[in-house]
């Protein structure tokens, strides 16, 4: 199983130098892009679709994340291990966030 970490090593190898000329905002506008278009694929259900989408967004997470100096995976790991963060439970027993509309704090 390839970890997130060693994922997130290749996108710095493939695409550090291209992200680093793009810079933080632009690669924040394209990430935003790409979930216009998994949003876009969602709608759509082509599954081929949806998975390549989702691939492009992760993808592009990594480029912004390598450029902000953050590992994905030690972020997550430390944040949803086993639980969710807020109630501690799994699974998740908060009231709040079934409605996007009703989502608070972070
Ligand atoms: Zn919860």
């Amino acid at each position: 199983m390839v970890s997130m970490r060693s994922l997130q090593d290749t996108m710095r190898q493939i695409y550090f130098y291209k992200d680093s000329r793009r810079g933080i905002e632009g690669t924040f506008e394209w990430l935003m892009e790409e979930v216009d278009e998994l949003r876009e694929a969602m709608h759509r259900g082509n599954k081929e679709a949806l998975r390549s989408e989702f691939a492009d967004v992760v993808a592009w997470l990594m480029s912004l994340a390598n450029l902000l100096e953050v590992d994905l995976e030690s972020a997550l790991l430390s944040k949803y291990r086993e639980c969710c963060p807020k109630c501690g439970s799994s699974p998740c027993g908060c009231t709040f966030g079934i409605s996007p509309k009703k989502l608070g704090g972070s």
